[in-house]
């Protein structure tokens, strides 16, 4: 077992940290201050240099790397803000992964290179007011129609919703109870009939458009079904991916804030001294450092397991689960150590605190998770209605 990355891999990770600490943390604090999304001058300089679509295949416009490579980019992006790296989360591990495995050739060409060259951004929505961790509730309806597909239902909690040029939406596609008539079709945004709310404010995920979305008759066209009822595996078979990038996401806000905090023990004096010499700082620091390494190698070990097919539910789900819970705690502590200062929003740890909490919700909360990996050890899925 080999744990060290190639020297392509070295050499693609330092110029990406390059790129984002010289170009992106004016563009991520404005994106902080106005609540607004990187513009699309952002998305097309990310197409440039091949960090969108990083893992798609090339024939579809992506550089057709490796799951691994999409970690490494993302992470070096996503340690300046979750925000300034949420185009290429959504490219590399969002709904346009289950495009590319499960899509029809019409969807994928029509879909993949406009989001690799920065001019679409697709956006999955799953959750409804009424389904959330109960996800295979959900009651929004497609029926085909004349080579048509006509949605009804509604839709909360999409990031992206408002934003994004095209959904991936999940909807109940025949009368089959729970997962197995459940569907999933791609709606553009100008679709007549498709409205979206009040954009909601999340605790953190400054620049993440989030809002309800509404579909009244909505109507496309029936190739813009990327999988029929009954394909709700297929569905989360490529949500193990998305899980990978929200690890990534996780992993790289406590990474940069465990960094930051590093920097500030040693220069910080307190009593004569530097904070770092205090016995009880050390301790907290090779506490935040275990983690760290445990999430990385965690990740590591899901992606590079699925090489460019998909994760394994119970490797993708203890990751995320370990990073969720790993970049709460790292980022407390940080905010801990820099005392009157890490709650301050002077200092950017208090930020990190906010955009770190939420990827414990999305994408599956963490107790959830933690049912699927016990679901994994004894190889079967426990029923969470049985009474
Ligand atoms: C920042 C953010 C981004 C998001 N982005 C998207 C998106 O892009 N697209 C999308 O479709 N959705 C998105 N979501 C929605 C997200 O997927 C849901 O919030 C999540 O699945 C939980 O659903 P819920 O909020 O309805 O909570 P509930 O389902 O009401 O659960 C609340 C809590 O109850 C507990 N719980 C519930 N059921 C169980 C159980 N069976 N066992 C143990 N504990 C349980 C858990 O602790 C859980 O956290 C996002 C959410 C957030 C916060």
């Amino acid at each position: 077992m080999d744990f060290s990355l190639t020297p392509q891999q070295l050499a693609l990770q330092d110029s990406v940290r390059r790129f984002a600490r010289q170009e992106l943390p004016d563009i991520a604090r404005q994106i902080e201050a106005d609540d607004e999304p990187p513009g699309t001058d952002l998305r097309r300089r990310f197409a440039e240099l091949g960090y969108l679509g990083v893992n798609l295949p090339s024939e579809f416009g992506g550089a057709g790397m490796s799951h691994l490579d999409a970690v490494l980019v993302l992470e070096e992006l996503a340690k300046i803000s979750i925000a300034v790296a949420f185009p290429v989360f959504e490219s590399c591990f969002g709904p346009c992964l289950a495009i590319a495995h499960f899509g029809n050739d019409s969807l994928k060409q029509r879909i993949l290179p406009a989001v690799c060259s920065g001019e679409t951004v697709v956006a999955v929505s799953m959750s409804e007011p009424d389904a959330g961790s109960a996800l295979t509730d959900l009651k929004t309806s497609a029926r085909e129609e004349d080579g048509r597909v006509i949605i009804n239902g509604s839709k909360r909690w999409c990031s992206g919703a408002g934003h994004a040029e095209a959904y991936v939406v999940y909807c109940r596609m025949s009368d089959a109870p729970g997962a197995k008539g459940i569907g999933a079709v791609l709606v553009p945004k100008d679709a007549v009939g498709f409205s979206v709310g009040q954009r909601d404010h999340h605790m953190g995920f400054r620049g993440v458009y989030s809002a309800d979305m509404y579909f009244d008759d909505v109507s496309v066209p029936a190739e813009n079904i990327l999988v029929p009822a009954g394909g709700f595996g297929k569905l989360m078979d490529a949500f193990d991916l998305e899980r990978c990038g929200n690890t990534t996401m996780s992993l790289a806000v406590a990474q940069s804030a465990f960094d930051y905090v590093l920097d500030y023990v040693q220069q910080r004096q307190q009593f004569g001294k530097a904070l770092v010499e205090f016995q009880a700082v050390q301790i907290q620091l090779a506490e935040m450092k275990m983690k760290l390494e445990a999430a990385r190698l965690l990740l590591y070990r899901a992606v590079v397991n699925a090489e460019h097919g998909l994760p394994s539910i119970a490797e993708s789900s203890v990751a995320k689960c370990f990073a969720n819970e790993t970049v709460r705690e790292v980022t407390g502590k940080a905010m801990q150590l820099m005392g009157g200062y890490g709650y301050s929003k002077e200092f950017p740890i208090e930020q990190k605190m906010r955009d770190g909490w939420g990827w414990g919700i999305a994408g599956g909360a963490i107790d959830i998770q933690k049912v699927n990996i016990a679901g994994a050890l004894v190889g079967r899925r426990f029923n969470q209605r049985a009474r």
